[in-house]
């Protein structure tokens, strides 16, 4: 795999074949990107904890019913997934007001929104990913109005099945992003469940334990992620030194 180039190259991962066409190959690197790429850098042993990290959270959606790409760990930092047909929009879930919707709207930053409210973004970075709404969906084609509906029902239900876990943990689930693709007819949780891609506050404190360490210079982020990893994982405290 290390010789092949990959088939895609995100900002923090990139996707491999196999030699099974209905598998990839998906490798979670060190880099880590903020502000659309305007800020970069690589922190050894951070594509691992978020890798972790997704498939604990992958797993804990399998349990609960809820259909994701993951099948199985090849590497610390690799997952085999199977390969999907990806919809280009970033589905976003908000149980705590936080970032873009504090910047654009007048939310205080804190408040708890109740019922959570479900934000879908245009999969686009040259367009910064532009918030959409159901009318403009239905009219792209990007999804039809059934799967529209059955979408918003999976992301409600994911993040009851988070906010549940992470509660436990004291860790609060301010708000995540998800990703959803088809396997034929079904509709697969796909991409990533990690620190980079969820806002997390620790349950007494509000302290960040999430990306925003780095988009905002909080501190130690490496720490911060080898530290939540730690309290995210059941009965596997992340013993690595990285
Ligand atoms: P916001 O809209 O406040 O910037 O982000 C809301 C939540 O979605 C945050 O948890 C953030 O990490 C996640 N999110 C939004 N856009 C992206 C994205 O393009 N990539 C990743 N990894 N996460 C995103």
């Amino acid at each position: 795999m290390e010789n092949e180039s990959p088939i895609y190259s995100g900002k923090a991962k990139s996707l491999y074949r196999t030699a099974n066409p209905g598998e990839m190959l998906m490798k979670f690197r060190d880099d880590i990107t903020a502000f659309d790429g305007g800020k970069k850098d690589t922190l050894s042993g951070k594509g691992s904890r978020n890798a972790a990290v997704s498939s604990y959270f992958f797993r804990l959606l399998e349990k609960n019913g809820i259909r994701t790409h993951f099948l199985r760990m090849e590497s610390e930092n690799t997952m085999i997934v199977r390969a999907l047909r990806m919809i280009p929009l970033e589905v976003i879930v908000r149980n705590i007001a936080a970032g873009s919707l504090v910047r654009n709207y007048p939310f205080k930053e804190g408040t708890v929104l109740k019922p959570p409210v479900i934000v879908i973004d245009f999969k686009d970075d040259t367009k910064h990913d532009p918030m959409l709404n159901d009318d403009i969906i239905l009219a792209l084609g990007v999804l039809d109005r059934a799967s529209l509906t059955r979408l918003k029902q999976f992301a409600r239900r994911i993040n009851t099945v988070l906010s549940r876990d992470l509660k436990k943990k004291g860790i609060k689930l301010v708000d995540f992003k998800l990703e959803f693709g088809f396997a034929g007819e079904d509709i697969l949780v796909g991409d990533e469940i990690s620190m980079d891609s969820m806002r997390l506050w620790d349950e007494k404190t509000n302290e960040s334990l999430d990306k925003d360490v780095y988009r905002f210079d909080k501190g130690d982020v490496l720490s911060t992620y080898r530290s939540v990893t730690g309290r995210i994982l059941p009965c596997e405290n992340d013993h690595r030194n990285t």
